[in-house]
């Protein structure tokens, strides 16, 4: 196998992995870094690490190191140094100030507990994202402490076309209602600080799992509130166990070994309908990764919103 198969440098390409630090990875994870790993290196460009460290009391302390680890093992090298979320909170609060000096925001007295309650929520199940149903749009009663910030939402549906889940079009006044950018500790929230990361790192490919497609038309919105550019959005499949579950760390989601690297390797990249050959495992994990990188097509898993683990393998 020769040392570089990959095609002549795209230096306009840039991909990243943001993993929570919460827990090891899992193949679900490990299928997020290697599509967006192979998506990069096929066309030339650059792939970065992200820690997504800025729900605190979620992370555990030093799994960042294993992540990295895993990562290591399984010849998925990263361009440049790790980028940890939490080191840019000033970052965060310059894009908040931009919003909140142009009149995006306003700020919010609910409690989770009185938007759950409101009609609009209803028919909502369990575990579903809330609609906020406009309470302190238009001024929080003075009596109420402050909980949150939020970023007012257009009743116009937001378009976008994800490159493996096709056209995507999103009301987010009705899916979602005005949206937390900030909680009344001052604690940024993901959506902004995703959209921040992804401009600082200058991020033109963001491909992760299927189960953030929804996040999308948020991070959408504030790029244009902020005057960032868009990156192009490639959601690969969720990998769900046997039972049809996706694959999480809440739900104790087996962390992947990292002894058995070049299995994980084949399996992820069956789970990403690359079809390796059966004799690819006898490879070592840089070759594996090669391989990968050489044959990566988008096309197999056009639509393709989850895969299932195969039967024999741990979840
Ligand atoms: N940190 C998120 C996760 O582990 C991914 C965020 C993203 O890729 O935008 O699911």
């Amino acid at each position: 196998m020769t040392a570089n198969l990959t095609k002549a440098p795209a230096m306009s390409c840039r991909g990243r992995f943001a993993p929570s630090p919460t827990g090891p990875l899992h193949m679900g994870s490990l299928v997020a870094a290697l599509g967006s790993y192979l998506n990069a290196r096929h066309q030339g460009g650059n792939w970065l690490v992200r820690m997504d460290d800025i729900d605190t009391p979620r992370n555990v302390p030093g799994i960042d190191k294993t992540i990295l680890r895993t990562l290591d093992h399984h010849a998925l090298h990263w361009d440049g140094s790790v980028y940890y979320s939490s080191q840019h909170l000033e970052d965060y609060e310059a894009a908040f100030q931009t919003l909140k000096t142009a009149g995006a925001l306003f700020p919010c007295g609910c409690s989770r507990r009185e938007i759950s309650n409101h009609p609009v929520n209803s028919a909502r199940q369990p575990g579903q994202t809330l609609i906020y149903p406009g309470t302190c749009r238009d001024g929080k009663a003075k009596q109420t402490p402050l909980r949150s910030y939020r970023l007012r939402v257009a009743s116009s549906p937001i378009r976008f076309k994800d490159r493996l889940q096709g056209l995507q079009s999103d009301c987010l006044i009705n899916s979602v209602g005005d949206f937390v950018v900030k909680d009344g500790h001052g604690q940024h929230h993901y959506q902004l600080a995703t959209v921040v990361d992804d401009q600082r790192q200058q991020i033109t490919e963001v491909v992760r799992g299927a189960d953030l497609l929804a996040s999308t038309a948020r991070q959408i919105h504030l790029q244009t509130q902020l005057g960032y550019g868009r990156p192009v959005y490639l959601h690969l499949p969720v990998v769900k166990d046997a039972l049809g579950f996706k694959l999480s760390k809440q739900q104790g989601a087996t962390a992947i070994d990292d002894s058995q690297a070049s299995q994980n390797l084949v399996i992820a990249l069956t789970l990403l309908a690359q079809q390796p050959p059966g004799d690819l495992t006898s490879l070592t994990p840089a070759e594996i990764v090669q391989w990968g990188i050489y044959h990566w097509d988008t096309a197999p898993l056009m639509r393709m919103p989850s895969a299932a683990l195969p039967p024999t393998s741990a979840n």
